[in-house]
């Protein structure tokens, strides 16, 4: 295995559900970590447990991903603090689940800012400097319904397929660089993602289909990044799909 330890990582999307565990999970092993995130309380909270739990070094920078500038700004930021950006933790995502019929286009605009856009934005605001350095990792946070389509999943699914797309694209073309990229597709995990959803038909349809289901923690997806991160450089991780076992 290979250690993370002085590594410095950037998870947007830290303040809360798998941001948040990965975060805990990287500062233990030893990696400096920059929360990136809209929620300016939560990210300064966690910052503070987190230098008071493990020696590393952690920085709460307020980001909202959908803006091209706050990115750069966040990696300029992290930059000047550390030197350079060894792995970019591409979580921030929105779940706005409704049926196309309710034409909820506002979300549908959203869920391609976040989920799409603000992918976009962290690779562009990395990638030439970790080709540049001769290092680097990229996770990009897919879903399960980045492989499949549900009712109601439309455009959160079109949304992951195009993250997955993202992943396939950047590991074919740097495959002879150093810089490592992995997609990772989590099934059901308890976060607040689907209490964000407004349509109304979606909240019981969603609990219908999860009924029976006891959904992933956090944890275990900070663990799965964490494996991919903690390879030899001779490996590469490029996918890992992790859902509940009685997840159909
Ligand atoms: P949470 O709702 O707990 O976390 C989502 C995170 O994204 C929050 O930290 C939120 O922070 C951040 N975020 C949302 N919009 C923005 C924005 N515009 N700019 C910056 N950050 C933003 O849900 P999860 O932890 O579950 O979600 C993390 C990722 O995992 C998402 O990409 C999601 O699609 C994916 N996923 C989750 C699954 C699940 O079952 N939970 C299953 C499959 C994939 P803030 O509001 O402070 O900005």
């Amino acid at each position: 295995m290979k250690s993370i330890k002085g590594k410095t990582a950037i998870i947007t999307g830290a303040s809360s559900g798998i941001g948040e565990a990965v975060a805990r999970k990287l500062a233990s092993e030893g990696a400096n970590v920059v929360l990136a995130a809209r929620r300016e309380d939560k990210i300064r909270e966690l910052a503070d447990e987190l230098k008071g739990s493990y020696s590393a070094e952690v920085l709460a920078i307020t980001t909202d991903v959908t803006s091209k500038q706050d990115v750069e700004d966040l990696v300029k930021q992290t930059k000047e603090a550390f030197g350079q950006v060894d792995i970019l933790i591409n979580n921030a995502g929105v779940m706005l689940l409704s049926f196309l019929k309710n034409d909820m286009v506002d979300q549908w605009e959203q869920m391609v800012d976040v989920n799409i856009k603000g992918v976009l934005f962290g690779v562009h605001s990395v990638l030439p400097g970790m080709l540049e350095k001769g290092t680097g990792h990229i996770v990009n946070i897919s879903s399960v319904a980045g492989h499949e389509v549900m009712p109601s999943s439309a455009v959160y699914s079109a949304t992951k397929y195009a993250v997955r797309a993202l992943s396939m694209g950047m590991e074919k073309e740097l495959a002879d660089t150093p810089v490592r990229v992995t997609n990772i597709s989590p099934g059901a995990v308890e976060t607040e993602l689907p209490s964000h959803i407004t349509d109304e038909e979606v909240q019981d349809l969603f609990k219908d289909m999860l009924s029976g289901v006891k959904p992933l923690d956090s944890v275990d997806i900070a663990e799965a990044i964490y494996y991919a991160l903690s390879q030899p450089d001779h490996v590469d991780v490029n996918e890992v799909i992790i859902r509940p076992v009685n997840q159909g």
